[in-house]
């Protein structure tokens, strides 16, 4: 019985030798191979030649209608000439120091050849020869290892479909293949190597990457549906007339977006199932708004809720918003707890957390000590969640009966990436600022204009306001981060004569980048030198003006990061992005950053420019690979592949134990939120 399992050694023609260099690609079935798809395509389709712009590089086709030429001169120099006849026009062939190809060059055999085009002469200069007797118009290329050359792995693709095409089963359920319109699994794979143009190309292309998302979103739901059943989570049938109040009490109105996501909370909290949601807001978007109406909701339930910080400056800020929030709502009792709370105060604050007295809790990593207990906890809120552990947000959550989880963060995520990598939350988005917020304007500058930035600097600084300086980023050296740093510290310390500057870096332990950023927000230094270890979040409304030094070197999401630090108070904010871009690229970011303030826009360019491999970097991933889906290509994939895996859940459940459903669900390698 032959299986795509088998050996690709089982193959004719394959040794021990090529049987090596396959494994070094990683290809040691017969699966494999057939899934070792080409990076490109060489169209060698008949061109008219009249088409053909002088100087182009293409693949001419034609008959060889003289034998291959080779004529040495100089020293190690020579030259191969022959003629190709294309439909009656004769074309000549020059290969430079490539004699070697003259025995390719046979007497009427069809040769296409890759070369530039001399439209004048009509004569092509050649590249290199592609294949010969092809009867496809587009010649696939692979990658390969250095003793096998593309002849011979096409030669053995085209084995193993003639010897295994019988057993290629399909991998998915035939109402999807009929509903999506999609080519049955045995055609889009041989077309993905041999199409016969590019529409099935196109086809094979869209079946195969239809089929990585659909069995990722379907393992992403099942694991989904299986949490929900497996925790009944809590119905908070919240007060609904005193959150109206309370909204009604605001200084100000709620924007569209965050009436909106308001709702999407307040449904969930009602609802018998356990929220998981993703509240994704641009800096100064007025979350910490949405998540105080949410922790006033379950608090009008009679239950408790938390908001976690990543660091203690954040919790700090926090714990006084909240306060000043809560200020005129006496059922609210709100307390801080950070690694700093004293011993005294923490014992009654945990008794008080324990039996309830205290209704809201505000903190750091010291919220998860295991003598940190709830009467009742109804609702957990983690700032900047990418900032914790797995294992971190599960021990808060432990300590409720699986009280209802909103994640905020500051970082848009483009979208395709949030399905994929917190696919298995709901996702809740503030595009839209409050009214009358002053827009940071953003320059880009050269070095060159460093002085006249300086001297602006120096203006505002005597105005009584802060800046920020931004230090280049080397991304391998830490080391080298805090020298930039350190240099960028002395010079400015010197310009800076008469002002207090202070400098932050990752080298600093906790404490010590705790107590320079408190130092700056009490305006007690004017200037703050940083590399980009600069908390998110921290509010220093008196700070305008930031100057990024080496800008392109940062990602656009990581600039409109550094930026949101500005812009916070009633007075209009500067950015400006010193840059001196090599390429074109790099200029192109440098223009988008000055032109939108928008930071999905941005999130979206950068997933596009440097793919989500960076977007994410190293820290934190979580994103599944995809053999040839791409995140920032395809997007419209992923949404009807989205759309089927639901349907199929919701419809046809029964087929998930059924194969191929099964096995391929098995194979696939997720990272959840949930365990
Ligand atoms: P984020 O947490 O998203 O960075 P915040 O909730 O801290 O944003 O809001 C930033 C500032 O905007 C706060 O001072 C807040 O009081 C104010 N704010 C929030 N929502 C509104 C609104 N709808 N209209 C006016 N000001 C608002
Ligand atoms: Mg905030």
């Amino acid at each position: 019985m032959l299986s795509l399992t088998d050996s690709v050694g089982l193959l004719k023609g394959v040794g021990p030798k090529m049987a090596q260099d396959l494994a070094s690609m990683d290809i040691l079935t017969v699966e494999d191979l057939l899934l070792h798809f080409p990076f490109r395509f060489e169209d060698i389709k008949e061109r008219e030649l009249t088409e053909i712009a002088d100087g182009e590089k293409v693949v001419l086709k034609g008959i060889a209608v003289s034998e291959g030429i080779v004529n040495h001169f100089g020293y190690k120099k020579n030259r191969l000439l022959f003629r190709l006849q294309q439909d009656g026009v004769v074309i000549n062939v020059t290969f430079f120091n490539q004699a070697y190809l003259a025995s390719k060059v046979i007497l009427g055999d069809e040769i296409a050849v890759f070369g530039k085009w001399d439209a004048k002469r009509r004569a092509l200069t050649g590249i290199k020869i592609i294949g010969s007797q092809s009867k496809e118009d587009y010649q696939p290329v692979y990658h390969v290892v250095k003793n096998l050359s593309q002849a011979r792995l096409v030669k053995l693709i085209k084995e193993a479909f003639e010897q295994y095409s019988a057993v290629i089963t399909e991998s998915l359920p035939a109402q999807i293949i009929q509903q999506y319109e999609l080519l049955n699994r045995e055609t889009a794979l041989y077309a993905m190597h041999f199409p016969k143009d590019e529409e099935v190309s196109q086809k094979a292309r869209r079946r195969i990457i239809f089929e990585e998302f659909f069995y990722f979103q379907l393992k992403m739901l099942s694991l989904k549906e299986k949490e929900q059943q497996k925790k009944a989570g809590q119905r908070i049938t919240y007060d609904n007339q005193k959150l109206k109040q309370l909204i009604q009490s605001l200084p100000f109105e709620l924007t569209a977006a965050q009436k909106r996501v308001t709702n999407e909370i307040c449904r969930d909290l009602l609802a018998p199932y356990h929220m998981q949601r993703l509240l994704q807001g641009d800096v100064g978007s007025g979350k910490t708004v949405v998540a105080a109406l949410a922790l006033y909701a379950v608090i009008t339930a009679g239950k408790q809720g938390v908001l976690m910080a990543p660091t203690e400056i954040l919790a700090q800020q926090h714990f006084v918003t909240l306060s000043q929030f809560f200020a005129a709502v006496p059922e609210v009792h709100v307390e801080l707890l950070t690694a700093s709370t004293k011993t005294k105060a923490r014992r009654e604050l945990l008794t008080n957390l324990a039996n309830g007295q205290v209704n809201l809790v505000v903190g750091t990593h010291a919220l998860l000590q295991p003598d940190v207990n709830f009467a009742d906890l109804g609702l957990v809120i983690t700032d900047e969640q990418h900032r914790f552990g797995v294992n971190q947000r599960k021990i808060l959550r432990e300590k409720g009966t699986f009280p209802e989880v909103l994640f905020m963060t500051a970082t848009p995520i483009p979208r395709t990436l949030a399905i994929t990598a917190y696919g298995e939350m709901d996702v809740s988005i503030i595009n839209e600022l409050p009214k009358g917020r002053k827009p940071i304007l953003t320059k880009w500058v050269r070095p060159g204009q460093m002085s006249q930035v300086l001297q602006y600097v120096g203006e505002k600084l005597a105005q009584g306001d802060q800046a920020y300086f931004i230090s280049p980023l080397i991304a391998e050296s830490e080391t080298l981060d805090l020298k930039n740093a350190e240099e960028l510290f002395a010079e400015l310390s010197s310009y800076f004569k008469n002002y207090r500057v202070g400098l932050l870096h990752g080298k600093m332990k906790n404490d010590e980048k705790e107590a320079i950023m408190a130092a700056f927000k009490a305006h007690e230094l004017d200037v703050l030198v940083s590399t980009t270890v600069i908390e998110v979040g921290v509010d220093v409304p008196n700070a305008t003006l930031m100057v990024i030094m080496d800008a392109d070197r940062f990602g656009l999401a990581q600039l409109h990061q550094l930026r949101g630090r500005v812009g916070r108070g009633s007075k209009a904010s500067l950015c400006v992005l010193v840059a001196e871009p090599k390429g074109e690229n790099g200029k192109e970011r440098m223009k988008i950053m000055t032109q939108t303030n928008d930071g999905f826009v941005l999130s979206q360019k950068d997933l596009e420019m440097r793919g989500p491999g960076e977007f994410f970097g190293s820290r934190q991933s979580g994103l599944p690979q995809f053999h040839l889906a791409d995140l920032a290509r395809d997007e419209e994939l992923l949404d009807l592949a989205q759309h089927a895996a639901k349907e199929l859940l919701q419809r046809h459940g029964e087929l998930l134990t059924t194969s191929p459903l099964k096995e391929r669900l098995a194979q696939q390698v997720f990272t959840s939120y949930f365990d």
